[in-house]
């Protein structure tokens, strides 16, 4: 069994049922959900825009490989856009956004993956609820 941390946001729709459905599909198709952070509201990072966010961070235990667990995380997004679609007619691949944050102590780097993720230390929509779950986590290339 492998521990995965995945950071989910959404800006767009019902936000809240956003993330949800995005943890309902992670538990169907990744593994447990053995921890989920509170949902916070945060402003757009890295680009303007009327719509807050909603972030949160999980914990999951799986047996998939990294790239599995990308190919699966990347099905979620693009499904969850998709019922958004069929919805209200309004198509965003962004309705939900998932990012691998670590998993177990594993460092790789491809054109496809790289963990632990390279922004994560410096986003706050990723490390206030990270550490809300795991108040031990540290760089690993880091002394604190
Ligand atoms: P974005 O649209 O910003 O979520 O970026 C998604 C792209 O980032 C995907 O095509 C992934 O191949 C790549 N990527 C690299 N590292 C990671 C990671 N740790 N978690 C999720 N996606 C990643």
């Amino acid at each position: 069994m492998h521990q995965v941390y995945l950071s989910l946001g959404t800006n767009l729709g019902d936000k809240e049922a956003n993330l949800k459905m995005a943890v309902n599909e992670i538990t169907k198709r990744v593994g447990k959900v053995t921890s989920l952070s509170a949902f916070y509201t945060t402003e757009p990072w890295g680009f303007t825009s009327e719509h807050a966010f909603l972030n949160a961070v999980c914990r999951v235990y799986t047996t998939h490989s990294p790239m599995e667990v990308l190919r699966i995380t990347q099905d979620i997004e693009r499904l969850l856009g998709r019922l958004k679609k069929s919805i209200n007619g309004a198509y965003s691949d962004r309705m939900i956004d998932i990012d691998i944050l670590l998993y177990d102590d594993l460092q790789m780097e491809t054109p496809e993956l790289t963990i632990p993720h390279p922004l994560m230390w410096e986003r706050d929509f990723v490390m206030i609820p990270l550490k809300e779950i795991a108040p031990d986590i540290i760089h690993p290339n880091h002394e604190r």
